[in-house]
């Protein structure tokens, strides 16, 4: 089998070019679908010819867990800081109608 014969080539979305610090654009409708952001982190790996990016799960901002960690406006959270963060929150509301009146 001649080396050419050996190539397969996939295409499944838009062609993009490096740069040349090599940097490559991901296209915005994969990252709207993936929910990524500036900022994300991602490990690079090199499997054979083809280049994964795997994003890096990120620990919670308070407590460090890395179990159940979503995105809050800028930061990250694990569920129970979450849950914290929501109950001060609505406290802080009740506190605030009360002095109101
Ligand atoms: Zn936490």
């Amino acid at each position: 089998m001649s080396e050419t014969a050996m190539i397969t080539t996939v295409t499944a979305g838009e062609t993009r070019t490096f740069d040349d610090l090599g940097r490559i654009v991901i296209p915005k409708s994969i990252r709207k679908a993936l929910n990524i952001h500036e900022g994300d982190q991602f490990d690079v790996i090199q499997d054979g010819d083809i280049i994964k990016l795997v994003r890096c799960v990120p620990a919670c901002l308070a407590c460090d867990d890395d179990t159940d960690v979503q995105r809050m406006n800028k930061t990250f959270l694990c569920g129970e800081c979450r849950d914290a963060v929501s109950k001060t929150l609505v406290e802080k509301e009740l506190d605030d109608d009360d002095t109101k009146k």
